[in-house]
């Protein structure tokens, strides 16, 4: 393995003791080392005083513990900071966290950019530019708690930042597992939630998949012919394809999908969209969350009237569909849903 060089932060715990098989130490070496990189956040092999010098000698020519560094920060009024990070190709990401009453929420990204290109979004206007590594994602969660002060921790994780994280798959999944190991940060499956446009392969893959993270599925229209026209990806796989395979999702008992709605004036918020929501929705344990658009000037939509939202969720109770409406946060630094998009891309 001469020469050869290994991101820790993006290695499986057994991978990690695999590795220093190889180096003939003891595999419990491994654990200590992932210990070491996911749980305690070291950023330096010199820390790690319980390995012997030696050790850390040989891996200081074979592996590098490398995180997004943190380029900018703001704070909004209600508390939700947004993070500029920087990876090491310079390319960047934004990444938020949220505090609530009992929760911490980081919203992180999985692509730089995104090649979706919802009507709705900001994201969509930089296109894609790369998927982000496995040790990327891990590194957004481990870079965000270092922001913490050291009694404070992230309860939960959204994949809603920038990208889609279906279309990266084998990244975020091997990210969702370095993530849950109870050696490493520890989160539990249940507090991860990963929102899709609707990928259905993706959807697919990850219902086969024992990763047993939340899954959102943004809909946000009730027609193809709507939904085609505010997210392209509709044209490749329609509601109906998409809702078929949210039906086939196996779901652990008491667990729910949620299918996020955004809200935009005129175009997808009538009681006819509200009604038909209903039938659709049929024989799927889910929730629904309308979300109220985060409008700006570089998008063509404008958000729904307060009342208009509390109308169609009032539809949605009647019809004993649970209906949620999320209330946004951060929306005066754009750090709210939708306006994640990096300077670079505003500078052009
Ligand atoms: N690609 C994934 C995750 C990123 S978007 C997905 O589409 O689900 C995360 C959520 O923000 C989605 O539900 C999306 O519909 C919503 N969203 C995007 N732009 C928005 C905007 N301008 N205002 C409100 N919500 C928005």
């Amino acid at each position: 393995m001469s020469g050869k060089v290994f991101e820790l932060t993006g290695l499986l715990r057994d991978e990690v003791e695999s590795l220093v098989e190889q180096m003939d130490q003891p595999r419990y070496r491994g654990r200590q080392l992932f210990r070491w990189v996911q749980a305690r956040r070291a950023r330096e092999l010199a820390a790690m005083t319980d390995l012997s010098l030696a050790f850390r000698k040989t891996l200081e020519a074979t592996v590098t513990i490398s995180r997004p560094e943190v380029a900018h920060a703001q704070q909004a009024s209600d508390g939700t900071r947004k993070f500029l990070l920087r990876l090491a190709d310079a390319e960047e990401i934004e990444s938020v966290l949220i505090p609530d009453d009992d929760r911490l929420t980081a919203c992180i990204s999985t692509q730089v950019g995104c090649p979706l290109a919802c009507r709705f979004c900001l994201t969509g206007l930089m296109g894609i530019r790369r998927n982000l590594t496995a040790a990327e994602v891990v590194g957004e969660v481990l870079t965000l708690q270092d922001q913490l002060e050291p009694d404070t921790r992230i309860s939960n994780v959204v994949l809603m930042g920038m990208g889609e994280p279906l279309l990266n798959f084998a990244e975020v999944e091997r990210a969702l597992r370095i993530l849950c190991d109870e050696q490493g940060a520890g989160f539990s499956p249940r507090r991860i939630t990963l929102s899709t446009a609707g990928h259905v392969p993706g959807i697919k893959k990850l219902a086969a998949s024992d990763v047993g993270v939340n899954l959102a599925v943004s809909l946000s229209a009730t027609t193809d012919a709507v939904r085609d026209q505010i997210m392209p990806i509709n044209k490749r796989w329609p509601i109906a394809v998409l809702l078929e395979a949210c039906r086939a999702y196996p779901l652990p008992n008491r667990r729910r999908l949620t299918f996020e709605y955004v809200m935009l004036d005129g175009v997808n918020d009538s009681a006819d969209d509200a009604r038909r929501l209903v039938p659709l929705l049929r024989g799927i344990r889910c929730k629904v969350n309308l979300i109220p658009f985060n409008a700006t000037a570089d998008l063509p939509d404008r958000p729904s009237p307060r009342d208009r939202v509390e109308a169609f969720q009032q539809i949605l109770c009647d019809a004993h569909l649970t209906a949620t409406i999320r209330e946004s946060r951060g929306r005066d630094i754009s750090a709210a849903c939708g306006m994640l998009r990096t300077e670079k891309d505003r500078e052009g």
